[in-house]
Formats: C-alpha cells, sequence, structure tokens
C-alpha cells in the first residue's frame, strides 16, 4: 500500500506517526509539515555545438521557522517536484534534530551530468543562480544551498562567483552556499563530514551493550560486517572510516553492478580498480554478485545505504540480512518497507540523524563566512604555549622528560580540522543520545526514526512558540 505514496507523502506518513506521540496543536503541526515555497523554473542554455536546450530545475524551502533555509542541490535526471520538497522536508527535522539553526530547503536540476561538457554545467550552474537571486531564492540570510547528489565543490563556487557578482555589496555574501573549495571560502573537513558523521552515529548506536544485546551482537565498530551501497562523496568516505575503526567491508554495490568478499574488500584497491577499469566489476578475489543491488542482500551487520532514496522497498526488504542499516542516504527505505524491517527486529538509524553530518560541517563553515575567520586563529598558538607551560611543569614534577614529538603531540593547539571534527563529533553523539533518550521516554515508540521526528517536532514547535505564532 505505502509504495504507491509519493516520497513527500513518505516524508508526512513518519511525521505523522511521531505527531501523534505530541500534545501539539493540529494547526501548529500542519504549518510544520507543510512545504512553504517551490519554485519551478525553466531557461535556456546554449550547448557547446550552438543548439538551445530547456533545462528544468527546482528550489522548495520546506520551512522558513529559522532563517536561512539550508539544504542541497542535486543534479539528476530523475529530478521532479515531489522529489525536491521530500528532501527539502527531510532537510527541515534534520536541522531541528542536530540543533543547527536553518529551516529546510533542498533544489535539483533535472540533468544528467554525464550528458554535458564541463562549460555547459557551468552555463547550467551559473543560470540557474541567476534563477534564484531573481526571485530572492538565495543569499546568506535567506537561502543557503550546498552540494548534494551529482554536485560537490566546483558546483558551488559557481554558485559562490555568481551569486558575488550579483550581490557586491553584501560583505557576507560568501555565506550563499556551502561546501565551497576551501581556497574559495570553504571549511576544512566539510568534503568527508557526512561520511565521518554516518560513522560517528553508527558507533554511537553500536556503543550501547543492551541494544546490541538485542541484536545479538557485542557493542564497537571492530569486526562488524559493513555493506555500503554508492561510492559517492558519502558512501566512501563512510566505508573508509568504517574500514579504519576494523570493521570488514564484505560487500558494495554501485550502479554497475555489486561485489563481495566474506574476507573484506581493500576500499582504496577497489576505487583504484574502478578509476581504471571503469567499474566495480572483476576485482581481483572479489565475487560479482547478479545486479546493482545484490550486495544489499548480503548478509552482514551493517548495511550502509548511501545512494539515493527507495533503495529498500517492500520487494527486497524480505530478503535483507543485516542486523542494521544506517540511511546514509536520504530517504533510503521506503515506509512500508521501514515497517517490515522493525517486524523483523531490525535497527534502522534513521537519515534525518544519520546523514546530518554533512549540514553540520555547513553550519560551521556558513559561520566561519559570516565572521570572516579561520576557526582556530586566534587560539591555536596560545593553546600550544600553554599546553607547552604545562608539560613543563609536569616533566619537572615527575622528573620524565619527554621527546620534543611527544611534546608536540599533546601540547598542539587545535587546527580548523580538529575543531571541525570535534564539532562534528560532538553533534552526532549528543544527537544520538537525544534519540535514544526520546525512544525510552515513550517506553512504546518503537523505533529510532520515530523518536528522531519527535525530538525533531519538539523543537520547531518551541521556536515556532518563541516567534509567538502558536504560544
Ligand atoms: N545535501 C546534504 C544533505 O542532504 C547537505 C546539505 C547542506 O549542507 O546544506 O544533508
Amino acid at each position: 500500500m505505502s509504495e504507491t505514496l509519493s516520497f513527500f507523502d513518505q516524508v508526512n506518513r513518519n511525521f505523522d506517526k511521531a505527531a501523534a506521540y505530541t500534545k501539539h496543536p493540529r494547526g501548529l503541526l500542519e504549518q510544520i509539515r507543510t512545504c512553504n515555497s517551490v519554485y519551478h523554473m525553466a531557461f535556456p542554455i546554449e550547448k557547446d555545438d550552438g543548439s538551445i536546450e530547456v533545462i528544468h530545475a527546482w528550489r522548495a524551502e520546506h520551512s522558513q521557522h529559522k532563517l536561512p533555509t539550508k539544504g542541497g542541490i542535486r543534479y539528476d535526471h530523475r529530478v521532479n517536484e515531489d522529489e525536491v520538497m521530500a528532501l527539502s522536508a527531510l532537510m527541515t527535522y534534520k536541522c531541528a534534530m542536530v540543533e543547527v539553526p536553518f529551516g529546510g530547503a533542498k533544489g535539483g536540476i533535472r540533468i544528467d551530468r554525464r550528458d554535458y561538457s564541463e562549460g555547459e554545467l557551468e552555463r547550467i550552474t551559473r543560470r540557474y543562480t541567476y534563477e534564484l537571486f531573481r526571485k530572492g531564492f538565495i543569499g546568506p540570510a535567506i537561502d543557503v544551498p550546498a552540494p548534494d547528489y551529482g554536485t560537490s565543490a566546483k558546483e558551488m563556487s559557481w554558485i559562490a562567483d555568481t551569486y558575488l557578482a550579483l550581490a557586491q555589496h553584501d560583505v557576507n555574501a560568501l555565506g550563499c552556499v556551502t561546501g565551497k573549495p576551501v581556497s574559495g571560502g570553504g571549511v576544512r573537513g566539510r568534503t568527508e563530514a557526512t561520511g565521518r558523521g554516518v560513522f560517528f552515529g553508527i558507533r554511537e548506536a553500536c556503543a550501547d551493550a543492551a541494544d546490541m544485546r538485542a541484536l545479538g551482537l557485542a557493542p564497537g565498530i571492530e569486526g562488524k560486517r559493513v555493506v555500503v551501497q554508492g561510492l559517492g562523496n558519502v558512501g566512501y568516505y563512510a566505508a573508509r572510516f568504517f574500514s579504519e575503526a576494523g570493521a570488514v567491508l564484505v560487500g558494495l554495490a554501485e550502479r554497475e553492478g555489486s561485489i563481495a568478499d566474506p574476507n573484506g574488500l581493500d576500499l582504496e584497491a577497489v576505487v583504484a580498480h574502478r578509476r581504471a577499469t571503469g567499474s566495480i566489476l572483476g576485482f581481483p578475489g572479489a565475487l560479482d554478485l547478479p545486479d546493482r543491488t545484490s550486495a544489499l542482500e548480503l548478509e552482514c551487520d551493517i548495511l550502509v545505504p548511501a545512494a539515493l532514496e527507495n533503495q529498500i522497498t517492500e520487494e527486497n526488504a524480505p530478503r535483507l540480512r543485516t542486523k542494521i542499516v544506517a540511511e546514509a542516504a536520504n530517504g533510503p527505505v521506503t515506509a512500508g518497507a521501514s515497517e517490515e524491517l522493525y517486524r523483523r527486529g531490525v535497527m534502522i538509524v534513521p537519515d534525518m540523524f544519520l546523514n546530518a553530518g554533512g549540514v553540520t560541517v555547513s553550519y560551521f563553515e556558513w559561520l566561519k563566512n559570516l565572521s570572516h575567520i579561520r576557526f582556530g586563529r586566534m587560539e591555536k598558538r596560545f593553546e600550544e604555549r600553554t599546553n607547552r607551560r604545562l608539560l613543563d611543569v609536569v616533566q619537572k614534577l615527575t622528573g620524565h622528560s619527554m621527546t620534543e614529538e611527544e611534546i608536540h603531540d599533546f601540547a598542539r593547539g587545535a587546527s580548523e580540522e580538529d575543531l571541525v571534527n570535534s564539532g562534528l563529533e560532538e553533534t552526532m553523539v549528543t544527537s544520538y543520545q537525544k534519540i535514544r533518550e526520546m525512544r525510552r521516554r515513550h517506553g512504546d515508540v518503537p523505533d529510532l526514526r520515530t523518536a528522531a521526528f519527535i525530538v525533531a517536532i519538539d523543537m520547531i514547535a518551541v521556536t515556532y512558540g518563541d516567534l509567538g505564532i502558536f504560544p
């Protein structure tokens, strides 16, 4: 039944399930779940051969309860209005959940980026930015895009450059978009942020001995069998952080097919093989599986769908053999499939929490742009000097002398990257604890997604209350 629901309806179905646990007035709940504004634009661009093509694109701003609104821009031939609205709603709940003070938004351009030259992509991106600007859909205090499926730092720098040309008198103009290259106003650690956040989130979930016991697992990441779908920015870094923490990567799925190796795949070697051959298939020592989603059905402890929405449906959910689903993508498990998995005792760590690392570090980038200073610049050396003095005292008192290398290691002041990663870790750990506490408080709340939604709804309701709109 649920599979006939649109993506936005599915998000709202999850919302309604959680809203039933709250006591907020109906009108307020309706305001929270509604998508406030959607802008559908069509514009012409000139192709390299001189022909003209009309491009369709969207930007949805789901909620302005906090400003600016925030969310990525995806380039994909499947982009449509419903998808953009659903994803913008998820951004609202995600930001509220992890206490990032933004409303939710999402954009999309309906193109397959492989069909366009770099020059054409640049023209499309700049024209899209111009259209957003004309209608007041972009700006550091209005709506701040970021990378998403099919986009990266390069598109973000085109957006920033176009916006800067249009808003010359705005001293904060660089804060109009995040995920920029570090040399162009970005922040260190943003590229890896979503994957790193996925790792921190799952590490926290796996640290709970009682929850792990219920799944028949030992606490900790080490030795856990992991399958990852998608080797894009999110999937690649998630796989890397899991591997570095001692998990075993037993399967990988990509658009061209999937592979398995129960003894563990060497991620970097697979990536090198793919770069050389154009495919993960045929990787020496690994088994090629029948199709691109087969790896999802491998026996494992943690399944990480890190590609697109609607990958785990009522059709394939019964065949899954994982204990934990780590939603690194947005909306990878349909509402119907979630119910099926809960029935079988599978733990789903929900997207609105688990992939929030990206927007969290986007928040840090935006703060850096508004403050016009790199994190750590003021205190790094001061900290180091203080630490060195402290170590001197310790050495004198203990009679133990440290090598210069040890001193350097202990005394080092925090760099921008250290601060960003530590802020991300703090966000993911405390947010997971909030979800877990909410689930336990409502002894009858069955799942982490519902608990996360309740946390988010309560946060947004408080903001509306503070604004005096729904006292
Ligand atoms: N596109 C990412 C997401 O879905 C990042 C959004 C952002 O940084 O604004 O969360």
